[in-house]
């Protein structure tokens, strides 16, 4: 019996069909939208209700992304609600129904990659038929690998590099990138996923993660095109994203008639300002102002096919602007909650250690004038020294010069082993644009030789007076007296806060590292062009480092470690404390609180 051609060619076109059928022009979310249902694991409220991209419409971004020709990179900077995760499982079940090829997906651990497999993807493929339409069996859904006839998915626990091995995949997704252990020998996760992802033709990487210590989210971040979410605000339909800096809850309208914060009006109140009319954007009008959102490029020098993007929780439809204000407002004061919402709601990168100053960072801050010299264009304010004494009567000494602003230009330093030796240095007359200057005043630690300097300090006064530093936050005051009796004459002896002006200095050697604002608010303090001739004296401005640790009740706080001589550190301090006595008496500008350490953006 002949066969009939036209059932032949309907035969042999259903079976190519599943191998060469063209890919729907449609996206993935729209497909998403159209067939897939959310399982009431995912979230117990809109169970069996179709998924949809309105509440997280700028996953569409990653999930076009995902189908675009050629290979690629995506690095999403996320924080915790975004719904980025599900994205991906979507993509994933995409992948499953119309790509062939192998898909990886690497999250910290095995449990979390079997949790994931079990309690979520497996849930949207079968609640959604996705297998039983294309004819497989959902017994092929093992726990951590499934073996389908067109494709298979690894879902593994980053730790074990082994199962990366020998993988080529289409899709490799890295979720909780940062949690990802280094494996030695082999790299990150990222440049094992690269190796995978070499052979495909069309071959992604997704990885995204809120960021954490190993700083590895930030990192592909900041390599790529650092995409925005801009959309037309109601206001006046300038395109914008949201960012922290036009957020806005602690002006007058949130505050009482004492000037404390109302929270309840925080909550019910806290906007974004508009850049371009000034207005406001609210909380309920942010889920339809983001239904025409898109993605812009901030970093055109990403290269070709690195893209990233960071999302933070302003735009998450599972938490309010009010919330978000409050939070944030409540975890002041504490080092581990603010931590907590740097990380996990503004999505950046948070400073572990609190900041060491390296030498590099110190050559940046020299002036236009050589060391014994005063900046051409500085008429000194006030031109002092600071000393610091170690065993053996070892006399180490800075001079600098404040300006009228209260910023510090170092002129010199030096190490003398009498004080005669010292008053020679101080006495050396600097050329200002004033005329010439000798140091008009000065602070000596008396450390183990209190007698000695208190005797120096009556002799030379009013020029020196002996200084001690005071350690622990207990200190109220940043500078104190106190008064004693040495050979019937009476010493007033300066009492300085160590901690807060250890800040201070540090704050101020690493001022680039904050924003604008923050920046107006700490002085600077400048070397001489040719300090680097001079490695003792820059090293030892390094060795003084913040840590934060626990104390025995398990809070945090920032303890002060040494790490090496920190002499010229300390004379420093001492020079920012004369600032702080002086400044009433100058008319220079009055410093206040130096300030504790705040997190920093990347
Ligand atoms: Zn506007």
């Amino acid at each position: 019996m002949r066969p009939d051609p036209r059932a032949v060619r309907e035969f042999v076109a259903g079976c190519l069909a599943g191998i060469y059928a063209p890919e729907p022009d449609e996206e993935i979310w729209e497909w998403a939208e159209r067939v897939m249902k959310i399982p009431k694991t995912e979230n117990g409220e809109m169970a069996g209700q179709p998924w949809s991209s309105y509440y997280s419409p700028y996953v569409r971004v990653i999930i076009e992304w995902v189908k675009k020709p050629g290979k690629s990179e995506m690095w999403v900077k996320k924080s915790s609600q975004v719904g980025i995760t599900m994205a991906a499982l979507l993509i994933i079940c995409w992948f499953i129904q119309h790509r062939s090829g192998a898909i990886g997906y690497a999250i910290d651990t095995i449990e979390e990659a079997r949790r994931i497999s079990k309690v979520r993807l497996q849930k949207w493929l079968t609640q959604n038929k996705i297998l039983e339409e294309m004819g497989e069996d959902e017994d092929d859904l093992a726990n951590l690998t499934f073996y389908l006839s067109n494709i298979t998915v690894y879902m593994m626990g980053a730790q074990s590099g082994s199962t990366f091995a020998n993988k080529s995949t289409a899709l490799f997704i890295l979720d909780e990138l940062d949690e990802h252990a280094f494996i030695e020998g082999q790299g990150t996760t990222a440049d094992l996923a690269r190796d995978r992802c070499k052979v495909p033709k069309n071959s992604k990487i997704l990885g995204f993660c809120t960021p954490g210590a190993s700083g590895m989210i930030t990192k592909e971040h900041k390599a790529g095109t650092q995409e925005e979410i801009v959309f037309p605000w109601p206001c006046c339909g300038h395109e914008q994203a949201l960012k922290w800096e036009a957020f806005v809850f602690s002006t007058d309208e949130f505050r009482d008639l004492a000037d404390e914060l109302d929270l309840e009006k925080v909550l019910h109140g806290a906007f974004f300002r508009c850049e371009c009319c000034g207005g406001k954007l609210l909380d309920h009008q942010k889920l339809d102002a983001m239904k025409e959102c898109r993605e812009v490029v901030t970093n055109p020098k990403a290269p070709p096919g690195i893209r990233s993007l960071h999302i933070w929780e302003a735009y998450s439809a599972f938490v309010t602007f009010g919330e978000l204000a409050v939070e944030w407002i409540k975890a002041q004061g504490d080092k581990t909650k603010i931590e907590r919402f740097v990380r996990g709601r503004k999505a950046e990168h948070y400073e572990e250690t609190g900041g060491v100053v390296t030498t590099s960072e110190l050559l940046e801050l020299r002036g236009a004038y050589r060391r014994g010299e005063c900046p051409p264009n500085v008429t000194p304010a006030l031109y002092v020294m600071a000393v610091d004494i170690q065993d053996g009567f070892l006399l180490k000494a800075t001079k600098s010069v404040f300006d009228s602003a209260g910023d510090l230009y170092v002129i010199d330093w030096g190490e003398f082993v009498s004080l005669a030796e010292l008053e020679a240095f101080a006495d050396i007359p600097l050329l200002t644009p004033a005329g010439e200057m000798v140091v008009q005043c000065g602070l000596l630690d008396e450390g183990n030789d209190k007698e000695e300097v208190w005797r120096y300090c009556l002799e030379t006064r009013p020029r020196f007076f002996p200084v001690k530093g005071r350690g622990g936050r207990q200190v109220t005051n940043l500078v104190a007296t106190s008064s004693g009796w040495l050979d019937g004459q009476q010493v007033i002896s300066y009492h300085v806060d160590d901690y807060r002006f250890k800040w201070s200095l540090l704050n101020s050697l690493r001022r680039k590292h904050y924003s604008e604002k923050r920046q107006e608010t700490i002085k600077r303090v400048i070397l001489p062009a040719n300090s680097n001739e001079d490695e003792i004296f820059l090293s030892e401005l390094t060795n003084e480092i913040p840590v934060k640790t626990k104390n025995k009740f398990n809070f945090d706080f920032w303890d002060w470690k040494k790490r090496g001589p920190n002499d010229f550190w300390d004379t420093l301090k001492y020079t920012l404390a004369i600032r702080v006595i002086m400044a009433p008496r100058l008319g220079m500008e009055e410093v206040t609180d130096p300030g504790e350490h705040e997190p920093e953006a990347a």
